[in-house]
């Protein structure tokens, strides 16, 4: 049995009056408007944990590229912008989404192991910092593009430094087994190659070893094979500007989760990075956004079975599929804290036809009566980017909530507008 546990929350999102509030918005206040499930986001938050991010690494020639991919609202890339930071892109959807949220292009980085020659082409014409190369073939093929554009192509390697980041294996990275980047000791051998090729511009290096990583050693081992990987190539002659070193810094789920302390990561970082003469570029993703949202959810039905109690939720793995997909546990607050106390145990599914639509197991929920709202936290990073409309349930909404304001930042579809993309071809 699991219980609500006490964990601290995130300031921004608690509870006045024994009302859930994000920011100065009661929560309430929202489903009085919008039907469940939906995604609220707290900006303050972003805000905090990004300048946190980066103030920790004041000294350090650095540069925050966050990583898209762990919540590409735009809405959320506007307030990365307004502080200065720039994006991870893994596909040319991403990179246009940075672009229109005011993201400055020579703050991008283009990441990803299956890049395509339009994507390469686009981001090219208007320009990046860095593309994060993970073969060969995509070094000739991003070549290629450049000598027909007539432009020189900025590029890092991402290496694979063969480390086992200690996370769950569907979001470890940096093992030889894993497709990412080239081996570290081919390293040496593709830079010079690469420094050959008339329209490439070597411009640095790239790792990303893993997601919701709370063991440092991983990234020390990682830090010092980079390291000694840089001065292997100045040796010959090879001098980098950037040192992308990834994302993958964890945040507590739960109290079985151990937080990694910034300031230590930031130390390593700084020890080991801090004096090559080279700009750090770090790609957070889950960091950033991880805390800053919930999904509010209603309770459907209470359901009992010969030896279970089901919870199901108007929420499903359509809407939010961590668990899913990596196992991960959410804890589950009602949006309400009156008088009625924890009782009983339930599993907590969606309505999706699937077994693997279960939220919690044998989880001890407080106050849920049909009709109930709940809201799952620390869902902001890799929540909604990973929704899809399985089951014909329409994407699921996003809030952002900025001190007494809430704005709906992506609307429901309407049925029509899910339809309007299909064709009954006439076959007659
Ligand atoms: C996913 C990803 C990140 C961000 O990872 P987090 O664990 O969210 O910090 C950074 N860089 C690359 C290349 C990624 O694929």
């Amino acid at each position: 049995m699991t219980r609500p546990t006490l964990l601290k929350m995130n300031k921004h999102i608690s509870y006045k009056r024994k009302q859930l509030f994000v920011e100065d918005v009661v929560v309430s206040d929202i489903t009085g408007s919008l039907r469940t499930p939906f995604y609220v986001y707290s900006r303050t938050t972003i805000k905090d944990n990004f300048n946190r991010f980066t103030s920790s690494l004041e000294g350090l020639n650095r540069i925050i590229c966050y990583s898209v991919k762990a919540n590409s609202n735009l809405s959320v890339l506007e307030t990365i912008a307004k502080l200065g930071g720039g994006a991870d892109v893994v596909s040319l959807g991403e990179y246009q989404r940075a672009l229109r949220a005011g993201i400055d292009p020579k703050k991008i980085v283009f990441s990803g192991v299956g890049k395509q020659d339009f994507e390469i082409a686009e981001t090219l014409k208007s320009s990046l910092l860095q593309f994060n190369i993970e073969s060969v073939s995509e070094l000739e093929a991003i070549n290629k593009i450049a000598i027909n554009l007539n432009k020189v192509a900025p590029i890092a390697f991402r290496v694979n430094p063969d480390i086992d980041a200690g996370t769950h294996e569907n979001i470890s990275t940096g093992k030889a087994d894993n497709k990412f980047g080239i081996p570290i000791s081919k390293a040496k051998e593709i830079y010079q190659h690469a420094s050959k090729l008339d329209k490439i511009k070597i411009v640095g290096v790239d790792v990303h070893i893993g997601s919701q990583i709370t063991n440092l050693n991983a990234f020390r081992q990682t830090f010092q094979n980079l390291e000694k990987l840089i001065y292997d190539l100045r040796a010959c002659d090879i001098h980098l500007e950037n040192v992308d070193i990834g994302g993958g810094l964890g945040i507590k789920y739960t109290d079985d989760d151990v937080e990694p302390d910034l300031r230590e990561y930031s130390k390593l970082v700084k020890q080991i990075l801090g004096n090559l003469n080279c700009k750090i570029i770090f790609e957070p993703g889950r960091y950033i956004v991880g805390n800053s949202g919930i999904l509010v959810t209603k309770v459907l039905y209470k359901k009992k079975s010969q030896n279970k109690n089901f919870l199901i939720t108007d929420a499903g793995m359509n809407d939010f599929s961590r668990t899913a997909l990596y196992g991960a546990a959410h804890r589950l607050i009602p949006l309400s804290q009156e008088s009625r106390e924890a009782t009983e145990i339930y599993d907590v599914v969606g309505p999706v036809c699937e077994s693997t639509d279960t939220f919690l197991r044998n989880h001890l929920v407080e106050n849920a009566e049909e009709g109930d709202f709940l809201a799952f936290l620390d869902v902001g990073a890799y929540g909604a980017v990973l929704s899809s409309e399985y089951n014909t349930r329409p994407l699921v909404p996003e809030i952002m909530v900025y001190k007494e304001r809430f704005e709906v930042v992506r609307s429901r579809p309407t049925y029509e507008e899910i339809f309007e993309k299909e064709v009954i071809p006439n076959w007659e």
